[in-house]
Protein backbone atom coordinates (compact mmCIF):
# COMPACT_ATOMS: atom_id res chain seq x y z
CA UNK A 1 0.00 0.00 0.00
CA UNK A 2 1.40 3.75 -0.69
CA UNK A 3 0.39 6.05 1.92
CA UNK A 4 -0.94 9.30 0.26
CA UNK A 5 -0.57 13.04 1.71
CA UNK A 6 -1.86 16.53 0.16
CA UNK A 7 0.80 19.06 1.18
CA UNK A 8 0.60 20.66 -2.67
CA UNK A 9 -3.40 21.04 -1.74
CA UNK A 10 -2.50 23.18 1.10
CA UNK A 11 -2.04 25.80 -1.87
CA UNK A 12 -4.32 28.11 -3.13
CA UNK A 13 -5.86 27.56 -6.18
CA UNK A 14 -5.76 28.08 -9.44
CA UNK A 15 -2.53 25.90 -8.70
CA UNK A 16 -4.40 23.04 -9.02
CA UNK A 17 -7.89 21.98 -9.63
CA UNK A 18 -9.30 18.91 -8.24
CA UNK A 19 -10.32 16.33 -10.99
CA UNK A 20 -10.75 12.72 -11.72
CA UNK A 21 -9.24 10.54 -14.36
CA UNK A 22 -11.51 8.76 -16.87
CA UNK A 23 -11.80 5.34 -16.43
CA UNK A 24 -10.49 2.87 -19.38
CA UNK A 25 -12.14 0.32 -21.43
CA UNK A 26 -9.54 -2.67 -20.10
CA UNK A 27 -6.57 -2.04 -18.17
CA UNK A 28 -3.91 -4.28 -18.29
CA UNK A 29 -0.37 -4.05 -16.35
CA UNK A 30 2.25 -3.72 -18.47
CA UNK A 31 5.02 -3.54 -16.35
CA UNK A 32 5.83 -2.39 -12.16
CA UNK A 33 8.87 -0.82 -11.17
CA UNK A 34 8.98 -3.52 -7.57
CA UNK A 35 12.10 -2.01 -6.81
CA UNK A 36 11.30 1.75 -6.86
CA UNK A 37 7.81 0.89 -5.01
CA UNK A 38 9.64 -0.81 -1.78
CA UNK A 39 11.24 2.84 -1.75
CA UNK A 40 8.24 4.70 -1.78
CA UNK A 41 7.32 2.10 0.92
CA UNK A 42 5.05 -0.49 -0.48
CA UNK A 43 5.50 -3.51 1.95
CA UNK A 44 3.34 -5.97 -0.11
CA UNK A 45 2.41 -5.76 -3.76
CA UNK A 46 -0.84 -6.42 -4.51
CA UNK A 47 -1.94 -8.88 -7.56
CA UNK A 48 -1.55 -7.61 -11.16
CA UNK A 49 -5.52 -6.54 -11.42
CA UNK A 50 -5.21 -4.12 -8.87
CA UNK A 51 -2.42 -2.13 -9.98
CA UNK A 52 -3.91 -1.66 -13.29
CA UNK A 53 -7.38 -0.77 -11.96
CA UNK A 54 -4.43 1.68 -9.68
CA UNK A 55 -2.47 3.23 -12.36
CA UNK A 56 -5.25 3.52 -14.93
CA UNK A 57 -6.94 5.55 -12.37
CA UNK A 58 -10.24 3.07 -13.04
CA UNK A 59 -10.00 2.77 -9.14
CA UNK A 60 -7.63 4.50 -7.42
CA UNK A 61 -5.75 3.93 -4.70
CA UNK A 62 -6.76 4.24 -0.76
CA UNK A 63 -6.45 7.80 0.05
CA UNK A 64 -5.47 9.32 -3.27
CA UNK A 65 -7.18 12.41 -4.31
CA UNK A 66 -6.47 13.45 -8.17
CA UNK A 67 -5.67 16.95 -9.11
CA UNK A 68 -4.41 18.68 -12.13
CA UNK A 69 -1.94 21.17 -11.29
CA UNK A 70 -1.81 24.84 -13.21
CA UNK A 71 1.25 25.93 -15.33
CA UNK A 72 2.10 28.20 -17.77
CA UNK A 73 4.89 28.46 -20.08
CA UNK A 74 7.22 29.52 -23.03
CA UNK A 75 6.80 26.80 -25.52
CA UNK A 76 9.99 27.12 -28.25
CA UNK A 77 10.27 30.73 -26.98
CA UNK A 78 6.75 31.54 -26.63
CA UNK A 79 4.55 32.75 -23.82
CA UNK A 80 1.31 30.74 -23.28
CA UNK A 81 -0.46 31.86 -20.13
CA UNK A 82 -2.38 29.06 -19.53
CA UNK A 83 -1.03 25.55 -20.16
CA UNK A 84 -1.57 22.89 -17.12
CA UNK A 85 -2.13 19.19 -16.81
CA UNK A 86 -4.02 18.50 -20.02
CA UNK A 87 -3.58 14.77 -19.62
CA UNK A 88 -1.82 14.48 -16.36
CA UNK A 89 -3.28 13.89 -12.28
CA UNK A 90 -1.12 14.26 -9.46
CA UNK A 91 -2.27 11.16 -6.94
CA UNK A 92 -0.64 13.03 -3.95
CA UNK A 93 3.08 12.50 -2.28
CA UNK A 94 4.20 9.75 -1.12
CA UNK A 95 7.17 10.04 1.59
CA UNK A 96 9.63 7.37 0.83
CA UNK A 97 12.17 5.32 3.07
CA UNK A 98 14.56 8.54 2.61
CA UNK A 99 11.98 10.47 4.62
CA UNK A 100 12.07 12.45 1.04
CA UNK A 101 8.30 13.50 -0.51
CA UNK A 102 7.60 12.40 -3.63
CA UNK A 103 4.85 12.88 -6.14
CA UNK A 104 3.11 10.33 -7.92
CA UNK A 105 1.18 11.72 -10.68
CA UNK A 106 -0.75 9.39 -13.76
CA UNK A 107 -0.05 10.52 -17.97
CA UNK A 108 -2.66 9.73 -20.02
CA UNK A 109 -5.76 9.59 -17.58
CA UNK A 110 -8.07 11.54 -19.47
CA UNK A 111 -9.37 15.10 -20.28
CA UNK A 112 -8.82 17.81 -17.39
CA UNK A 113 -9.73 21.56 -17.30
CA UNK A 114 -6.50 22.15 -18.54
CA UNK A 115 -6.93 19.85 -21.65
CA UNK A 116 -7.45 22.19 -23.88
CA UNK A 117 -7.92 20.58 -27.67
CA UNK A 118 -6.31 17.53 -26.48
CA UNK A 119 -8.02 14.03 -25.82
CA UNK A 120 -6.31 14.02 -22.08
CA UNK A 121 -4.37 10.37 -23.49
CA UNK A 122 -0.99 9.13 -24.25
CA UNK A 123 -0.33 6.60 -27.13
CA UNK A 124 1.89 3.59 -25.83
CA UNK A 125 4.57 4.41 -27.96
CA UNK A 126 6.19 7.26 -25.83
CA UNK A 127 4.83 5.52 -22.47
CA UNK A 128 7.20 2.98 -23.34
CA UNK A 129 10.17 5.38 -23.94
CA UNK A 130 9.88 7.46 -20.82
CA UNK A 131 9.70 4.11 -19.08
CA UNK A 132 12.73 2.98 -20.76
CA UNK A 133 14.65 6.13 -20.61
CA UNK A 134 13.90 7.41 -17.49
CA UNK A 135 14.95 4.14 -15.71
CA UNK A 136 18.53 4.27 -17.75
CA UNK A 137 18.65 7.89 -16.03
CA UNK A 138 18.37 6.82 -12.74
CA UNK A 139 20.91 3.96 -13.49
CA UNK A 140 23.79 6.11 -14.48
CA UNK A 141 22.84 8.72 -11.68
CA UNK A 142 21.36 11.41 -13.69
CA UNK A 143 18.81 13.31 -11.84
CA UNK A 144 15.48 11.99 -13.21
CA UNK A 145 11.24 11.26 -12.78
CA UNK A 146 10.78 8.26 -12.25
CA UNK A 147 8.66 5.52 -13.64
CA UNK A 148 6.85 3.31 -11.60
CA UNK A 149 4.34 1.70 -13.58
CA UNK A 150 2.62 1.04 -17.23
CA UNK A 151 -0.82 0.08 -18.26
CA UNK A 152 -2.39 -0.32 -21.23
CA UNK A 153 -5.91 0.91 -21.38
CA UNK A 154 -7.56 -1.49 -24.27
CA UNK A 155 -8.67 1.67 -26.13
CA UNK A 156 -6.99 3.19 -29.52
CA UNK A 157 -6.17 7.32 -29.42
CA UNK A 158 -5.80 8.85 -32.51
CA UNK A 159 -2.71 10.58 -33.83
CA UNK A 160 -1.34 9.88 -37.31
CA UNK A 161 -2.98 6.77 -37.05
CA UNK A 162 -4.83 5.14 -34.49
CA UNK A 163 -2.08 3.86 -31.71
CA UNK A 164 -3.29 1.50 -28.50
CA UNK A 165 -3.66 3.83 -25.52
CA UNK A 166 -1.38 4.00 -22.36
CA UNK A 167 -0.93 5.10 -18.76
CA UNK A 168 2.40 5.90 -16.89
CA UNK A 169 2.54 6.32 -13.18
CA UNK A 170 5.40 8.44 -12.95
CA UNK A 171 7.22 9.45 -10.02
CA UNK A 172 9.51 13.00 -9.20
CA UNK A 173 10.99 14.59 -6.81
CA UNK A 174 7.77 17.04 -7.19
CA UNK A 175 6.42 18.06 -10.72
CA UNK A 176 6.65 21.59 -10.02
CA UNK A 177 8.08 23.23 -12.90
CA UNK A 178 9.48 27.03 -13.69
CA UNK A 179 6.35 27.55 -15.21
CA UNK A 180 4.34 26.41 -12.14
CA UNK A 181 6.11 29.87 -11.12
CA UNK A 182 4.81 31.66 -14.29
CA UNK A 183 1.27 30.45 -14.08
CA UNK A 184 1.27 32.67 -10.58
CA UNK A 185 3.25 35.76 -11.48
CA UNK A 186 1.10 35.91 -15.12
CA UNK A 187 -2.25 36.27 -12.84
CA UNK A 188 -0.13 38.49 -10.63
CA UNK A 189 -1.16 36.61 -7.77
CA UNK A 190 1.32 37.37 -5.32
CA UNK A 191 -0.02 35.40 -2.30
CA UNK A 192 -0.08 32.13 -4.83
CA UNK A 193 3.21 32.70 -5.55
CA UNK A 194 4.84 33.38 -2.35
CA UNK A 195 3.21 30.27 -1.10
CA UNK A 196 4.26 28.16 -3.39
CA UNK A 197 8.14 29.73 -3.71
CA UNK A 198 7.63 29.30 0.37
CA UNK A 199 6.72 25.32 -0.08
CA UNK A 200 9.49 24.65 -3.02
CA UNK A 201 11.86 26.47 -0.55
CA UNK A 202 10.76 24.24 2.18
CA UNK A 203 10.31 20.95 0.08
CA UNK A 204 13.61 21.12 -1.94
CA UNK A 205 15.71 24.12 -0.88
CA UNK A 206 15.47 24.35 3.00
CA UNK A 207 18.82 26.00 3.77
CA UNK A 208 17.86 28.67 1.09
CA UNK A 209 15.51 29.73 4.44
CA UNK A 210 17.91 31.04 6.59
CA UNK A 211 19.40 32.80 3.89
CA UNK A 212 19.24 36.73 4.13
CA UNK A 213 17.11 36.72 0.71
CA UNK A 214 15.50 33.09 0.81
CA UNK A 215 14.01 33.77 -2.78
CA UNK A 216 17.49 34.95 -4.48
CA UNK A 217 18.89 31.95 -2.19
CA UNK A 218 16.01 29.66 -4.24
CA UNK A 219 17.04 31.28 -7.43
CA UNK A 220 20.93 30.40 -6.73
CA UNK A 221 19.95 27.08 -5.37
CA UNK A 222 17.98 26.25 -8.69
CA UNK A 223 20.64 27.37 -11.01
CA UNK A 224 22.99 24.82 -9.60
CA UNK A 225 20.81 22.82 -9.93
CA UNK A 226 19.90 23.22 -13.58
CA UNK A 227 23.92 23.40 -14.21
CA UNK A 228 24.76 20.25 -12.73
CA UNK A 229 22.20 19.12 -15.02
CA UNK A 230 22.37 19.89 -17.95
CA UNK A 231 25.97 18.78 -17.87
CA UNK A 232 24.46 15.02 -17.18
CA UNK A 233 22.86 15.27 -20.26
CA UNK A 234 25.61 16.52 -22.78
CA UNK A 235 28.12 14.14 -21.33
CA UNK A 236 25.60 11.43 -22.13
CA UNK A 237 24.28 12.36 -25.86
CA UNK A 238 21.48 13.12 -24.26
CA UNK A 239 18.91 15.55 -26.13
CA UNK A 240 15.67 16.33 -24.41
CA UNK A 241 13.66 18.01 -27.42
CA UNK A 242 11.24 20.31 -25.56
CA UNK A 243 13.21 22.39 -23.36
CA UNK A 244 10.55 24.40 -22.50
CA UNK A 245 9.80 25.88 -19.24
CA UNK A 246 7.25 23.93 -18.60
CA UNK A 247 9.13 20.85 -19.06
CA UNK A 248 12.17 22.29 -16.65
CA UNK A 249 11.75 21.12 -13.49
CA UNK A 250 12.62 23.03 -9.83
CA UNK A 251 13.65 20.13 -8.20
CA UNK A 252 16.55 19.79 -11.24
CA UNK A 253 15.06 16.44 -12.49
CA UNK A 254 14.63 15.85 -15.74
CA UNK A 255 11.30 15.45 -17.02
CA UNK A 256 8.72 15.44 -19.79
CA UNK A 257 10.84 12.77 -21.81
CA UNK A 258 8.82 13.32 -25.25
CA UNK A 259 10.43 13.55 -28.32
CA UNK A 260 14.14 12.80 -26.46
CA UNK A 261 16.66 11.34 -27.96
CA UNK A 262 20.33 10.07 -27.41
CA UNK A 263 22.86 11.30 -29.83
CA UNK A 264 24.55 8.48 -32.14
CA UNK A 265 26.91 9.97 -34.38
CA UNK A 266 28.73 12.55 -32.25
CA UNK A 267 27.22 16.29 -34.08
CA UNK A 268 26.87 19.35 -31.98
CA UNK A 269 24.26 20.49 -34.18
CA UNK A 270 22.02 17.46 -33.70
CA UNK A 271 17.91 17.56 -33.05
CA UNK A 272 15.67 14.81 -33.70
CA UNK A 273 12.08 16.32 -32.69
CA UNK A 274 9.65 16.55 -34.81
CA UNK A 275 8.51 19.38 -34.19
CA UNK A 276 11.56 21.15 -33.12
CA UNK A 277 11.49 22.59 -37.13
CA UNK A 278 14.19 25.31 -35.90
CA UNK A 279 16.28 23.22 -34.23
CA UNK A 280 15.59 25.62 -31.00
CA UNK A 281 16.51 22.42 -28.74
CA UNK A 282 19.75 21.40 -30.81
CA UNK A 283 22.66 19.38 -28.58
CA UNK A 284 24.86 21.98 -28.46
CA UNK A 285 22.11 24.90 -27.23
CA UNK A 286 21.19 22.68 -24.43
CA UNK A 287 23.25 24.93 -21.54
CA UNK A 288 22.37 28.28 -23.31
CA UNK A 289 18.30 27.29 -23.21
CA UNK A 290 18.18 26.00 -19.60
CA UNK A 291 19.89 29.54 -18.65
CA UNK A 292 17.01 31.23 -20.43
CA UNK A 293 14.51 29.37 -18.84
CA UNK A 294 16.27 30.12 -15.41
CA UNK A 295 16.38 33.79 -16.29
CA UNK A 296 11.85 33.47 -17.12
CA UNK A 297 11.80 31.72 -13.51
CA UNK A 298 14.10 34.70 -12.08
CA UNK A 299 11.63 37.14 -13.49
CA UNK A 300 8.86 35.35 -11.68
CA UNK A 301 10.69 35.83 -7.93
CA UNK A 302 11.00 39.61 -8.21
CA UNK A 303 7.94 40.58 -6.81
CA UNK A 304 8.80 38.51 -3.97
CA UNK A 305 12.41 39.77 -3.57
CA UNK A 306 13.52 41.99 -0.54
CA UNK A 307 15.04 44.88 -2.42
CA UNK A 308 13.48 47.51 -4.92
CA UNK A 309 14.16 48.38 -8.29
CA UNK A 310 17.34 47.81 -10.31
CA UNK A 311 19.52 46.47 -7.26
CA UNK A 312 17.13 43.16 -7.43
CA UNK A 313 17.23 42.57 -11.01
CA UNK A 314 21.23 43.25 -11.07
CA UNK A 315 21.27 40.45 -8.30
CA UNK A 316 19.05 38.23 -9.84
CA UNK A 317 21.07 39.14 -13.46
CA UNK A 318 24.20 37.68 -11.39
CA UNK A 319 23.00 34.55 -10.11
CA UNK A 320 21.73 33.68 -13.82
CA UNK A 321 24.75 34.62 -15.40
CA UNK A 322 26.84 32.11 -12.88
CA UNK A 323 24.74 29.07 -14.66
CA UNK A 324 28.16 29.49 -16.87
CA UNK A 325 30.92 29.11 -14.52
CA UNK A 326 28.83 26.65 -13.06
CA UNK A 327 28.16 24.82 -16.16
CA UNK A 328 31.53 24.75 -16.84
CA UNK A 329 32.83 23.60 -13.82
CA UNK A 330 30.65 20.33 -13.81
CA UNK A 331 31.00 19.79 -17.65
CA UNK A 332 35.16 19.94 -16.65
CA UNK A 333 34.79 17.13 -14.20
CA UNK A 334 32.64 15.25 -16.04
CA UNK A 335 34.95 15.43 -19.12
CA UNK A 336 37.86 14.66 -16.98
CA UNK A 337 36.05 11.16 -16.22
CA UNK A 338 35.10 10.39 -19.51
CA UNK A 339 38.57 10.68 -20.30
CA UNK A 340 39.93 9.09 -17.55
CA UNK A 341 41.81 11.81 -16.73
CA UNK A 342 42.63 13.94 -12.96
CA UNK A 343 39.69 16.66 -12.90
CA UNK A 344 40.36 20.75 -13.42
CA UNK A 345 43.10 20.16 -15.24
CA UNK A 346 43.43 22.25 -18.97
CA UNK A 347 44.65 18.93 -20.64
CA UNK A 348 41.74 17.31 -20.12
CA UNK A 349 39.28 19.85 -21.59
CA UNK A 350 41.87 20.62 -24.94
CA UNK A 351 41.98 16.89 -25.21
CA UNK A 352 38.00 16.72 -25.17
CA UNK A 353 37.43 19.54 -27.35
CA UNK A 354 39.87 17.57 -30.04
CA UNK A 355 38.56 14.56 -29.06
CA UNK A 356 34.50 15.83 -29.92
CA UNK A 357 36.28 17.23 -33.23
CA UNK A 358 37.43 14.00 -34.17
CA UNK A 359 33.93 12.29 -33.41
CA UNK A 360 32.48 14.84 -35.39
CA UNK A 361 34.89 14.83 -38.78
CA UNK A 362 35.08 10.60 -38.31
CA UNK A 363 31.37 10.14 -38.15
CA UNK A 364 31.92 8.38 -34.94
CA UNK A 365 29.11 7.14 -32.80
CA UNK A 366 29.83 8.87 -29.24
CA UNK A 367 28.85 6.04 -26.61
CA UNK A 368 30.89 3.54 -28.90
CA UNK A 369 33.23 5.98 -28.86
CA UNK A 370 33.90 6.20 -25.11
CA UNK A 371 33.00 2.90 -24.43
CA UNK A 372 36.37 1.66 -26.44
CA UNK A 373 38.40 4.21 -25.05
CA UNK A 374 37.41 3.15 -21.28
CA UNK A 375 38.58 -0.84 -22.74
CA UNK A 376 41.81 1.12 -24.10
CA UNK A 377 42.40 2.73 -21.32
CA UNK A 378 42.22 -0.61 -19.17
CA UNK A 379 44.24 -2.83 -20.60
CA UNK A 380 45.72 -0.32 -23.26
CA UNK A 381 46.75 -3.59 -25.47
CA UNK A 382 46.28 -3.32 -29.42
CA UNK A 383 43.07 -4.95 -29.89
CA UNK A 384 41.31 -2.68 -28.27
CA UNK A 385 42.90 0.25 -29.69
CA UNK A 386 42.09 -1.06 -33.43
CA UNK A 387 38.67 -1.38 -31.98
CA UNK A 388 38.35 2.04 -31.24
CA UNK A 389 40.46 3.18 -34.58
CA UNK A 390 37.52 1.11 -36.05
CA UNK A 391 34.91 3.52 -35.10
CA UNK A 392 36.27 6.38 -37.19
CA UNK A 393 36.78 7.02 -40.79
CA UNK A 394 39.22 8.89 -39.94
CA UNK A 395 42.03 6.79 -37.95
CA UNK A 396 45.60 8.19 -39.01
CA UNK A 397 43.94 11.33 -36.96
CA UNK A 398 42.14 9.44 -34.10
CA UNK A 399 45.32 7.73 -33.53
CA UNK A 400 47.60 10.95 -33.45
CA UNK A 401 44.74 12.26 -30.86
CA UNK A 402 45.16 8.96 -28.69
CA UNK A 403 48.93 9.25 -28.79
CA UNK A 404 48.47 12.80 -26.70
CA UNK A 405 45.78 11.35 -24.84
CA UNK A 406 47.86 8.65 -23.71
CA UNK A 407 50.31 10.33 -22.90
CA UNK A 408 48.95 12.17 -19.99
CA UNK A 409 46.54 9.33 -19.10
CA UNK A 410 48.99 7.12 -18.85
CA UNK A 411 50.82 9.63 -15.78
CA UNK A 412 48.08 9.14 -14.01
CA UNK A 413 46.30 6.29 -14.36
CA UNK A 414 45.01 4.49 -11.09
CA UNK A 415 42.51 2.27 -10.42
CA UNK A 416 39.85 4.93 -9.02
CA UNK A 417 40.29 6.64 -12.06
CA UNK A 418 39.79 3.87 -14.12
CA UNK A 419 36.53 3.64 -12.12
CA UNK A 420 35.43 6.72 -12.72
CA UNK A 421 35.80 6.49 -15.96
CA UNK A 422 33.94 3.35 -16.53
CA UNK A 423 30.99 5.18 -14.35
CA UNK A 424 31.28 7.70 -16.91
CA UNK A 425 30.86 5.57 -19.71
CA UNK A 426 28.06 3.48 -19.94
CA UNK A 427 28.13 0.51 -22.33
CA UNK A 428 24.62 0.85 -23.02
CA UNK A 429 22.33 3.69 -23.86
CA UNK A 430 18.43 3.36 -25.01
CA UNK A 431 18.99 3.44 -28.77
CA UNK A 432 16.05 5.22 -30.83
CA UNK A 433 16.37 2.32 -33.18
CA UNK A 434 16.03 0.00 -30.38
CA UNK A 435 13.34 1.71 -28.27
CA UNK A 436 11.56 1.75 -32.13
CA UNK A 437 11.99 -2.21 -31.85
CA UNK A 438 10.55 -2.48 -28.90
CA UNK A 439 7.29 0.18 -29.80
CA UNK A 440 6.92 -1.97 -33.28
CA UNK A 441 6.53 -5.54 -31.01
CA UNK A 442 4.65 -3.82 -28.50
CA UNK A 443 1.63 -2.41 -30.91
CA UNK A 444 1.83 -6.23 -32.10
CA UNK A 445 1.13 -7.04 -28.96
CA UNK A 446 4.73 -8.73 -27.55
CA UNK A 447 5.95 -6.92 -24.64
CA UNK A 448 9.16 -9.06 -24.82
CA UNK A 449 11.55 -7.47 -26.35
CA UNK A 450 10.64 -4.21 -23.95
CA UNK A 451 11.35 -6.15 -20.86
CA UNK A 452 14.61 -7.45 -22.54
CA UNK A 453 15.96 -3.79 -22.81
CA UNK A 454 14.45 -2.42 -19.71
CA UNK A 455 16.37 -5.12 -18.17
CA UNK A 456 19.88 -4.04 -19.82
CA UNK A 457 19.32 -0.55 -19.74
CA UNK A 458 18.85 -0.53 -16.23
CA UNK A 459 22.10 -2.18 -15.52
CA UNK A 460 24.06 0.15 -17.97
CA UNK A 461 27.73 -0.28 -16.96
CA UNK A 462 26.98 -4.63 -17.00
CA UNK A 463 28.83 -6.17 -20.01
CA UNK A 464 26.34 -9.37 -20.89
CA UNK A 465 26.26 -10.77 -24.12
CA UNK A 466 22.59 -9.28 -24.71
CA UNK A 467 24.28 -5.63 -23.73
CA UNK A 468 26.73 -6.16 -26.11
CA UNK A 469 24.08 -6.83 -29.06
CA UNK A 470 21.88 -4.33 -27.98
CA UNK A 471 24.34 -1.64 -26.95
CA UNK A 472 25.32 -1.79 -31.04
CA UNK A 473 24.62 1.90 -33.00
CA UNK A 474 22.02 1.76 -35.57
CA UNK A 475 22.76 0.72 -39.60
CA UNK A 476 22.30 3.42 -41.94
CA UNK A 477 18.97 1.38 -42.41
CA UNK A 478 18.02 0.98 -39.34
CA UNK A 479 18.46 5.11 -37.91
CA UNK A 480 15.83 6.65 -36.25
CA UNK A 481 16.41 9.82 -37.29
CA UNK A 482 12.79 11.90 -36.22
CA UNK A 483 10.98 11.07 -32.59
CA UNK A 484 7.46 11.90 -31.72
CA UNK A 485 5.70 12.81 -28.80
P1 LIG B 1 4.29 18.73 -23.47
O1 LIG B 1 4.71 19.23 -24.82
O2 LIG B 1 4.13 17.26 -23.40
O3 LIG B 1 5.18 19.24 -22.40
O4 LIG B 1 2.83 19.31 -23.21
C1 LIG B 1 2.51 20.66 -23.35
C2 LIG B 1 1.09 20.90 -22.89
O5 LIG B 1 0.17 20.20 -23.72
C3 LIG B 1 0.79 20.45 -21.48
O6 LIG B 1 -0.09 21.39 -20.93
C4 LIG B 1 0.12 19.12 -21.67
O7 LIG B 1 -0.71 18.78 -20.59
C5 LIG B 1 -0.68 19.37 -22.94
N1 LIG B 1 -0.97 18.13 -23.66
C6 LIG B 1 -0.10 17.36 -24.35
N2 LIG B 1 -0.74 16.30 -24.90
C7 LIG B 1 -2.04 16.39 -24.53
C8 LIG B 1 -3.22 15.60 -24.78
N3 LIG B 1 -3.17 14.49 -25.51
N4 LIG B 1 -4.37 16.02 -24.23
C9 LIG B 1 -4.43 17.13 -23.50
N5 LIG B 1 -3.39 17.91 -23.24
C10 LIG B 1 -2.20 17.56 -23.74
MG1 LIG C 1 5.31 18.91 -20.47
MG1 LIG D 1 5.17 15.60 -23.15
Amino acid sequence: MLTFEHLFATLPEPLWVACQPTPVAQPSLIVFNDALAVQLGMQTRPDDATLAQWFSGNQLPPDAEPRALGYAGHQFGHFVPQLGDGRALLLGEVIDQQGVRRDVQLKGSGRTPFSRGGDGRSPLGPVLREYLVSEFMAAVGVPTTRALAAVSTGERVNRQLPEPGAILARVASSHIRVGTFQFAAVRRDESALKALADHVIERHYPEAAKAEDPYLALLEAVTARQAALVARWMSLGFIHGVMNTDNCSIAGETIDYGPCAFMEQFDPQKAYSSVDEGKRYAFENQPTIAQWNLARFAETLLPLMREEGDTVVAQATEIIRRFEPLFDAEQRRLQADKLGLVADSDQAAALMTALESQMHQGRMDMTATFDALTHYAHTLNEPHKEALLRLTTQPNELAAWLEKWQAVQVANQDGERLAAMRRANPVIIPRNHRIQDVIDAAYKGDFGPFHTLLGVVTRPFDESVEARRLAAPATENEQVLRTFC
